[in-house]
């Protein structure tokens, strides 16, 4: 008999001994289990910029964390050591139960915990009980996914997760050609994260080749549609099977400008030298300014989220 795996919008239905697209999802003895449960791959305190999460707790750092695994077949990827399941399936982590991540956020002083690297909705289980966990110990949680949730998924993983960032990749025929995925679950998942009022910042990373100024003024279009506030889009850099060359300043610039002008409040450069401050929707006012590696600097005029100069306040969440 197959049973099928809710995880993600793939929806894999599974003989007895088959392994989900994911390469971590397994169908046991009538359940489907998470293979590498609770075996962790990548560990570090990053700031909640890399994530990138720039109107959240702005400079605060955060326990960062993945299993192996994903969804999708990006022949970019940047972490494709950890998600792409020919690259780790020889290779194991360290076994960690979920107290023992909340523990050592606690212990390293960081006021959140972050799913991300690889892809977390294949490894939503183990996402799900150190969530519980973060939440009874005071921590906020980050999750930083490519979107494509099921609807059980989404159910499962907004009242836990605090703040999203999601990767809309391109339109549909790159999600295709590129991805081996699809471009709808990731705009319904943008669209119910919305409505459900969670923080949310999506991220597109800019090709010359495939992110024309045609398919981003689709992708401003449909964001602006959804309400989303903050985008942020990063210069490519040639990486993994992908052979297309750099993105530049230049083309990035083109991009921005443009992307401001469809009305997304916030959009940010990333992967860049282009200028990143956080300006005031209402009066222009520079409120955030953030310069390379340094923690981002909230100028006075920025307190308790609202711009003293006109009264606007800005989307996200703030420190008093
Ligand atoms: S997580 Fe997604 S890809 Fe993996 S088995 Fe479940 S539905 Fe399939």
């Amino acid at each position: 008999m197959k049973i099928s795996c809710d995880f993600c919008w793939r929806l894999c239905s599974l003989s007895e001994g088959q392994t989900g697209i994911c390469g971590v999802r397994q169908h046991q003895a009538g359940r489907v289990v998470t293979l590498n449960w609770g075996s962790v791959v990548a560990l570090g305190v990053d700031r909640a910029e890399k994530k990138p999460l720039y109107h959240f707790h702005p400079g605060h750092r955060t326990l960062s964390f993945a299993l192996f695994g994903c969804n999708f077949r990006c022949s970019f990827c940047q972490n494709y050591t950890i998600s792409q399941q020919e690259f780790f399936s020889q290779r194991e982590g360290t076994i960690m139960e979920p107290s023992a991540l909340v523990a050592l956020a606690l212990e390293r002083n960081t006021p959140s915990i972050s799913f991300t690297y690889s892809e977390p909705l294949v490894w939503q289980d183990y996402v799900v009980e150190v969530a519980l966990l973060a939440k009874e110990a005071g921590l906020l949680t980050i999750m930083v996914t490519n979107g494509s949730f099921s609807e059980a998924a989404l159910k499962r993983l907004i009242p836990l997760i605090d703040a999203f960032n999601i990767d809309l990749k391109g339109d549909e025929a790159f999600y295709k050609q590129v991805c081996q995925g699809s471009a709808r679950p990731v705009l319904a998942s943008i669209a119910a994260i919305v409505e459900s009022g969670r923080h949310l910042e999506v991220t597109t990373m800019v090709t010359e080749q495939h992110h024309t100024p045609v398919v981003m003024e689709l992708l401003a279009a449909q964001l602006f549609e959804r309400q989303v506030q903050v985008w942020h889009l990063s210069r490519y850099f040639p990486h993994y099977q992908s052979s297309d060359r750099q993105t530049s300043e230049r083309y990035l610039s083109h991009v921005i400008e443009m992307a401001r002008h469809t009305g997304i409040q916030h959009v940010y450069p990333g992967n860049s030298t282009l200028d990143s401050t956080t300006i005031c929707p209402g009066c222009r006012s520079p409120l955030i300014t953030r310069g390379g590696m340094h923690a981002p600097h909230t100028t006075p005029l920025l307190v308790d989220g609202t711009c003293q100069r006109c009264n606007t306040h800005l989307y996200g969440h703030f420190p008093p």
